[in-house]
């Protein structure tokens, strides 16, 4: 009975020497509670190589096509789009540099500091969807959406809507199918890269934040979360779940209530839903907002320099044997992926009397050469870009040439004012829907090969003959 005692003594000692330290680590600003703690070296930036210059020299023996005029008159819709995809990449880029180089900030102490909740709407956009924003602009208050690729797709007007409202959109995976993406990472991957490529062709800008389906627990592995981070992404799951997708229908009362069972933590992530059939938890939101706003609390959107929450990795999702990506397949895909949210340089183009800027995010830099959107590119040099749907070839007219671009047989056919025509081979890729080429086959097309290539503290720079 005694040792029973002085056990139960030692445990209530140990237990309270635990509850301090977890309270300790709790107020030090991270959930560490469920934040896998990845290695340090992997939380760290990645440093990129330079491209090598000498992939961009004109190949010998190349000749140019020189003397011909340049058209400096950017379209008006050219010009209105490079100015909106500018400024949001810039927010973009605001995010990016958030996360990788996060600013020290001394922890408010706890009485000052303003209590925040986050709504989060999960598997939208859906019709459902213009009904939750009507409800946040009649309140005021801005939330953040982890939107389906496959809605998306069929929905963008209200990607388009989300975003002009000021609301943050996060990834929620192209089809949120479970088989799908927890049988490896690869195919995880590959839905966050098509849907981010379908909200940045909507909004210019690439969503920085995942939220995984069905959350992180029971799905994600160690790698999953690793080579999120180290591709730059910030994986989000929630604090608080509104318990709207338990089964159909749950009621609006049942969802306020579980809304707002905890009204004094310092910081709620709330899990809704906007997807297809969640018309009761559009019903519950308003008094939802209410009853936070009642409690004192501020209302954010999610990025980059909130602390992300994240649930840690289950026995049965470590153990799953999921199929591990190669070291080749993640130095091809993931270390360069990050530069698209670092604080990045852009890139300028010195192309005859014209210099064009494509902004961090706005390119890429993949085996060593610069991979660019084609209709970003081309607009901005005042050319033409459409999407030829019978061939499945873009269409690029600009400068008195006509170029397709073939993804299916990687070249650039380009046919001259004169009628000549000459096939270059190039890396020409559809990446969600839209076309990117390798820079030195664009420039080779367009009569421009690159001379030099220079990266300095301030940008990367490509000039043309
Ligand atoms: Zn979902």
């Amino acid at each position: 009975m005694k040792g029973c005692r002085k056990n139960d003594i030692r445990r209530i000692v140990l237990g309270g020497l635990l509850a301090m330290v977890v309270i300790v680590l709790a107020f030090a600003g991270r959930t560490v509670l469920f934040k896998n703690n990845l290695p340090a070296a992997l939380t760290q930036a990645v440093a990129l190589a330079p491209p090598d210059a000498g992939q961009l020299q004109p190949q010998p023996g190349f000749t140019s096509a020189s003397g011909l005029s340049m058209n400096l008159n950017h379209s008006q819709a050219a010009a209105k789009t490079t100015a909106k995809t500018a400024f949001r990449a810039e927010a973009g880029v605001k995010n990016g540099a958030a996360v990788s180089k996060a600013p020290v900030k001394p922890p408010l102490p706890a009485q000052t500091r303003q209590k925040t909740v986050y709504l989060t709407f999960d598997d939208g956009p859906s019709k459902i969807t213009p009904k939750v924003l009507n409800i946040l602009r009649q309140q005021g208050v801005k939330a953040t959406f982890f939107v389906l690729g496959e809605q998306a797709e069929q929905r963008p007007e209200l990607i388009n809507a989300i975003w002009e409202q000021g609301h943050a959109i996060g990834n929620h995976t192209y089809n949120h199918n479970y088989h799908d993406l927890y049988s490896g990472f690869t195919e995880f991957w590959s839905q966050i890269k098509q849907t981010e490529e379908i909200v940045r062709n909507i909004t210019g800008v690439r969503p920085q934040l995942v939220r995984a389906p069905g959350g992180t627990y029971g799905h994600f592995d160690k790698t999953y979360f690793q080579l999120l981070e180290q591709a730059g992404y910030s994986v989000m799951d929630w604090t608080v779940d509104s318990g709207d997708s338990k089964r159909k229908g749950v009621p609006a009362a049942d969802i306020l209530q579980e809304s707002v069972s905890d009204l004094t933590a310092s910081r709620v992530i709330l899990l809704l839903h906007d997807g297809g059939g969640h018309e009761q938890s559009a019903k519950a939101l308003p008094d939802i907002i209410k009853r936070y706003k009642a409690a004192g609390y501020a209302f954010g959107v999610l990025d980059g320099e909130v602390p992300p929450v994240q649930f840690r990795v289950s026995a049965s999702a470590a153990g799953a044997g999921h199929a591990q990506p190669s070291k080749a397949w993640i130095a091809a895909n993931i270390i360069p992926n990050r530069e698209l949210f670092a604080p990045g340089k852009a890139l300028a183009l010195e192309i005859g009397m014209q210099e064009i800027r494509l902004l961090p995010g706005e390119y890429r830099i993949s085996e060593g050469q610069y991979k660019v959107p084609l209709r970003a590119a081309i607009e901005r040099l005042g050319g033409k870009v459409s999407w030829d749907v019978s061939s499945r070839k873009g269409r690029v007219v600009w400068n008195g040439r006509t170029i397709l671009a073939d993804a299916a047989n990687k070249q650039l056919t380009v046919t001259d004012a004169d009628g000549r025509q000459r096939v270059h081979s190039a890396d020409v890729q559809i990446i969600g829907s839209s076309l990117w080429v390798s820079l030195r086959g664009l420039l080779e097309a367009v009569g421009h090969p690159p001379l030099t290539a220079a990266v300095t503290a301030e940008e990367r720079r490509v000039t043309t003959l």
